[in-house]
Parts: structure tokens; C-alpha cells; sequence
């Protein structure tokens, strides 16, 4: 395990330093310090790890408190779960630590009672064998791994396995994270465990909030493979019972959340799934799906815009530049590049490159010293000249000001 601990591929050197800091610390309060969850998993998979998910047997606010002290940065702190987020001096670097707990459960789908305890126990609050493996980092136990559930075999079966038969009723996010892992990393949800994701289970994801399932489906859409996780929640009836309504993700959609950079429309994978996904809903499905989910408003429009803009598509096709200009003004650009990609209609690609851009040389402050007056007339004659050089009816600075002068 040291190998893997000092590996520079799996963890940067500068997060081995902090690593080594870290341990110090413990070692010097003598508080047991491990490496958990995520990390630890990618390690022993041979993959880079994302963070540095750090957990003491003892308070890790104190904890978090103690490296400000010694090297800087600031912490926040959670102190119902007794958490810390330490943000390391001179560096985007936040490293979370948790103090080793127990969780119970009074209601299925709420969120647990916690309290502080032990790492074997922390390892059973968890969700996945896989995920529930210790690294100690300090001290003489440096090393030393921590696995009473039977995890690193499952890695090495490639196995997904819950570590209880309750862990779907408990928490039903659990059922969207399994199928990220069983796809990201081409493992096979055990049958037992697939066998939970049952109708009491399902019953009880149904009554979850929307701001969690929407959670969850975000961090799917941020994955490689999110389309082949979507279609999977769809095959096991999961979507279904997010809500009724909720349609299928379709595989042609997949290579299009590959953003193209060259366009200058800022790509975001979550509102470009989003969109695709329900870019052939009413505006009544959109309307029930965006309040199920708890969208922000700027998601909802975007993903209503897409589905509006592709559906009065056939009115459109044909149009002059301008009146493309005047119709999608208004979107988002990110719906309207959405339904290029599924339609390919190139007037929709000329307004994102070129004619969003076009305006006439003539502002409203030349308008007010001709002596016209502030206000909608000043407006449409902007207007009128923008889509004269739009249209091709005005090509040089001349010809706008022979049309502004039979326009004032
Ligand atoms: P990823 O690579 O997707 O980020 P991760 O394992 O780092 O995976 P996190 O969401 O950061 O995922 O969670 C960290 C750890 O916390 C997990 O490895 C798991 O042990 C535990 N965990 C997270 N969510 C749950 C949950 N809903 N129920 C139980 N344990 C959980």
C-alpha cells in the first residue's frame, strides 16, 4: 500500500505533501487518520484520485483547527456532523475531514442521526463494499488497510454490493449511485443488491426531495458515460418512479454532450443533458418535470426553451436571417445550440456564430442628437437598420445612412 500511497500518477506530489502534513498532525494528537471512500477505491483500482477525503477517530473540527494553526489556510466547519473542510494556504486545495461516525435511520429516505464512534463503524454507514475500505496514514499504522466488509475483493471481482439489505430503503440515492459506479467502472451490481432496488425501495426514492434526485442525476450527466447510466435507470424503472412523465435518454444524444469548443457558447453538461433530454416534452411535461425535480429558473428555461424552439422549428425554417434574429434573441444560447445538434438546421448555427453579433452602426445616442426622443420608436429603428444589414439590404456604413434618413 505504501507503493500506491507515493505513486506520483495516483496521487500528485502536492497532494503527497499535504498527505504527509496531515498524518503529522494526527500522529502529534495522536488521532487515528485514514484515507476513505473514493480515494481509497481509485487507488486500488490504479486510478489518479480526485480529493483527499480525510477522517479521524476523534474531532475533526479540532483537527481541521490544529493544521490552520500549524500551516495556514482557513477551515469551515460543520459542527452537527463535526466536519471540516481545511482550504489549504496557497492553493485551490480543500481537504475534506470527517470524524469517524455512526448513523441510524428514523425514517427511511430521511437523512440519518449521526454520532461520533469508531472507523469500523464509519465503514458501515457507507454505501458499497467497494466504497467502504480504510488507508491509515499515520503513524506506525501507516498503510495498513482497513477492510472488515469484504471490499477489496469485491474491486477485484468488480463487484457492486450494498452492506445491508435495508440500504436502499434507508437511502434510495444509493440506487443512482451504484449504477454510476457499475458503468463507470464496467463492474456488475451484485444480484442481492439489484434485487433490493425493489418496490418498497422505489416507494420511498418517490418521496424524495427534488433537489436530491436532482443531485444525483447532475452527477451523472457529469460523467463519460452518462447516457449508458440514464438508459440503465431507465431499463430498472427508476426513472419512472422520479415521475411518471420522466422520458428516456436517448444514445443519439450521448456524443452531443461533448461540447464542440470552438463555438463561443459557454458548455455546461448538466443544462445541455438537461435540455437534450427533454427537448421532445410538452410544455406541460416540462412544466411537471422542472417543479419534480426543483430546477432553478434558469435551468427550467433553458431546457423549456430547447423544447419550444425545436417544436416551432418547421415555422421558422426558411425565415430571413433577421427574423431567425428577432425569434431566438430571447433563448438561451445553449438551447438553441442543443437543437442544432439534434436538427442541424444551419440558420440556427449562423445566428450563434454571426448574427447575434450583427448590429447596425448606428446607436441610440447618433438617434437622440437627430432629434429623436427616448423611447419604443427610438428602439424599432435600431431594430429596422440591424435587420436591413441582416438581411443583406445594407451592406456598407452608406447605404445605413440613406436608410436611416427615409427611416427618421
Ligand atoms: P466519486 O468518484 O463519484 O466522487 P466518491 O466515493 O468519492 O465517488 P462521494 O460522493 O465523494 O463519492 O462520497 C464519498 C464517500 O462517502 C463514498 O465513497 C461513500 O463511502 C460515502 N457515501 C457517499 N454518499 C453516500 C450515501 N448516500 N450513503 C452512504 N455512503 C455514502
Amino acid at each position: 500500500m505504501l507503493r500506491l500511497l507515493r505513486d506520483p500518477y495516483l496521487i500528485p506530489s502536492e497532494k503527497q505533501t499535504l498527505l504527509s502534513d496531515i498524518a503529522a498532525e494526527a500522529e502529534s494528537l495522536r488521532m487515528p487518520c485514514y484515507l476513505v471512500g473514493g480515494c481509497v477505491r481509485d487507488l486500488l483500482l490504479g486510478r489518479p484520485i480526485k480529493d483527499l477525503d480525510v477522517i479521524v477517530e476523534g474531532d475533526a473540527v479540532a483537527f481541521a483547527a490544529r493544521l490552520v494553526e500549524v500551516y495556514g489556510g482557513r477551515q469551515t466547519s460543520h459542527f452537527k456532523f463535526r466536519t471540516a473542510f481545511w482550504h489549504v494556504p496557497d492553493s485551490d486545495h480543500v481537504v475534506d475531514i470527517i470524524t469517524a461516525r455512526s448513523e441510524t435511520y428514523e425514517k427511511p429516505g430521511a437523512l440519518p442521526t449521526v454520532k461520533p464512534s469508531t472507523i469500523e463503524d464509519d465503514l458501515r454507514r457507507r454505501d458499497f463494499t467497494v466504497n467502504a475500505i480504510a488507508l491509515r496514514v499515520d503513524g506506525k499504522g501507516l498503510g495498513e488497510i482497513l477492510d472488515p466488509l469484504g471490499g477489496r475483493a469485491d474491486l477485484e471481482r468488480g463487484v457492486i454490493r450494498i452492506l445491508h439489505p435495508n440500504s436502499f430503503i434507508d437511502d434510495p440515492t444509493r440506487i443512482f449511485r451504484a449504477i454510476r459506479y457499475e458503468v463507470r467502472y464496467g463492474f456488475d451490481i451484485e444480484p442481492e443488491t439489484l434485487n433490493s432496488m425493489n418496490r418498497e425501495a422505489l416507494k420511498v426514492l418517490e418521496s424524495l426531495s427534488g433537489e436530491r434526485l436532482r443531485n444525483e442525476l447532475d452527477l451523472i450527466l457529469d460523467e463519460n458515460e452518462s447516457a449508458k447510466m440514464l438508459m440503465r435507470l431507465a431499463g430498472l424503472g427508476i426513472l419512472e418512479s422520479i415521475h411518471p412523465k420522466m422520458p428516456e435518454f436517448t444514445q443519439d444524444y450521448a456524443d452531443y454532450l461533448e461540447m464542440d469548443a470552438h463555438l463561443d457558447v459557454a458548455a455546461d453538461r448538466r443544462v445541455m443533458g438537461f435540455i437534450l433530454w427533454f427537448i421532445d416534452l410538452s410544455e406541460e411535461e416540462i412544466f411537471l418535470l422542472v417543479n419534480r425535480l426543483d430546477f432553478s429558473n434558469e435551468l427550467s428555461l433553458a431546457v423549456w426553451a430547447g423544447a419550444q424552439l425545436k417544436r416551432s422549428l418547421p415555422h421558422l425554417t426558411g425565415a430571413k436571417p433577421s427574423e431567425w434574429a428577432y425569434a431566438l434573441e430571447k433563448l438561451p444560447l445553449l438551447s438553441i445550440y442543443a437543437v442544432y445538434l439534434v436538427t442541424r438546421e444551419n440558420a440556427l448555427l449562423s445566428y450563434i456564430s454571426i448574427w447575434r453579433h450583427v448590429r447596425a452602426r448606428t446607436t441610440g445616442e447618433d438617434l437622440k442628437k437627430l432629434g429623436l426622443a427616448p423611447g419604443p420608436r427610438l428602439g424599432e429603428v435600431l431594430n429596422r437598420l440591424r435587420a436591413a444589414w441582416l438581411d443583406g439590404e445594407v451592406t456598407t456604413e452608406f447605404e445605413e445612412r440613406d436608410l436611416l434618413a427615409k427611416l427618421v
